[in-house]
């Protein structure tokens, strides 16, 4: 049996499970909270994520140990051969670091070091979904722990998910449309209408090049007003932009995440039709109502309700995207 260890036990570990177990994988969870969602697909530790006792137990005996949490100790996916790598992690958990990351390799990014004001203040560390950020009107208001980046006006939110196996077998998926409200993603989009892919693929290639990387990538993109592409940020796991390759996708990117870090063969990232996909935010329809749209895929987490938290998502695939404004009235 092959055992799959998962720093993290959130939603998304729960669907690297459901999309794991078919191929007969077992898997095992560290999460602090004892109702972590991936509980429903395997062993939960639970116990901090820096607890070494807990770290061990979770790796003893797996076959590879992934993380599916950004603000992870960088050190306890270190001590256990994390794939992505622990580097990985630790570039994309300081804001700063991974901004000056993508222009030593050339990936255009909004101005940061000195950006003209009003700018958008973030806090560098542990700053997710919008939060930790807000406007300054000099730069004399940023705090040490902040960086200053310029305000985009952007034409739309991009985000392309790229996977790369430890054979070095690489595939994208289609460019995906994103919608945030209030920094946090509401619904996505795939495949992007004129996007542009090129580009995006090339930035994204950089950054699996330069991290040496196993696994599922997530770049998120601004578009600009005059049709630029910049870099936003990276996610060095499986990413909410992307749940909509469950059903969207040949294969879905929680099944190639999987193939990527324990260097299978990928599967096919197609996308024959259309795919749209929202967000279960703070609060979410009964589940009869959300059946009752037709061609509703719906993904609940197991999580209770509480504002701004992501309880699940529905996807809609060609024909039933039409249904998308009786579920945004719903949702
Ligand atoms: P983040 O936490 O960096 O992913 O930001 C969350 C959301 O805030 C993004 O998806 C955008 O909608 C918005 N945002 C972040 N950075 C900028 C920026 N430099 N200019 C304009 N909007 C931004």
């Amino acid at each position: 049996m092959t055992v799959v260890a998962c720093i993290g036990g959130g939603q998304l570990g729960r669907m690297l499970g459901l999309a794991g177990i078919p191929l007969g994988l077992d898997f095992r969870f560290l999460d602090p909270a004892p109702d972590a969602p991936a509980q429903a697909v395997g062993e939960l530790i639970v116990a901090a994520y820096d607890d070494e006792c807990a770290l061990r137990r979770l790796a003893a005996g797996s076959d590879v140990v992934t993380y599916e949490f950004e603000n992870v100790p960088a050190d306890a996916a270190r001590s256990l051969g994390a794939i992505p790598t622990a580097a990985a992690l630790e570039l994309t958990q300081d804001r700063l670091e991974e901004k000056r990351l993508f222009r030593r390799l050339g990936i255009p990014t909004p101005e940061f070091e000195s950006p003209p004001t009003p700018a958008l203040a973030k806090t560098r560390r542990l700053g997710y979904d919008g939060k930790g950020q807000r406007l300054i009107s000099t730069l004399d208001e940023l705090a040490d722990d902040e960086l200053a980046e310029e305000l985009v006006s952007f034409r739309r939110e991009l985000s392309i998910l790229a996977v790369r196996s430890t054979t070095g077998e690489t595939a994208f998926y289609p460019l995906v449309e994103n919608v945030h409200r209030d920094g946090i993603l509401r619904s996505s989009h795939a495949p992007a209408a004129d996007a542009p892919t090129a580009a995006a693929q090339d930035s994204a290639r950089r950054l699996l090049d330069a991290l040496d990387y196993a696994g599922v990538l997530a770049l998120e993109l601004f578009e600009t007003e005059d049709g630029r592409l910049l870099a936003n940020e990276v996610a060095p796991r499986v990413h909410n932009s992307g749940h909509w390759t469950i059903e969207g996708a040949d294969t879905s990117q929680f099944e190639n995440h999987l193939r990527a870090i324990l260097g299978l063969p990928l599967g096919s990232t197609e996308t024959p039709e259309p795919v749209a996909m929202l967000n279960l935010i703070g609060d979410a329809p009964s589940l009869e109502q959300l059946l009752e749209v037709p061609g509703a895929h719906v993904h609940l987490y197991g999580k209770a309700p509480r504002p701004g938290r992501k309880l699940g998502h529905v996807t809609l695939v060609g024909d039933a995207v039409a249904a998308l404004d009786e579920l945004a009235a719903l949702v």
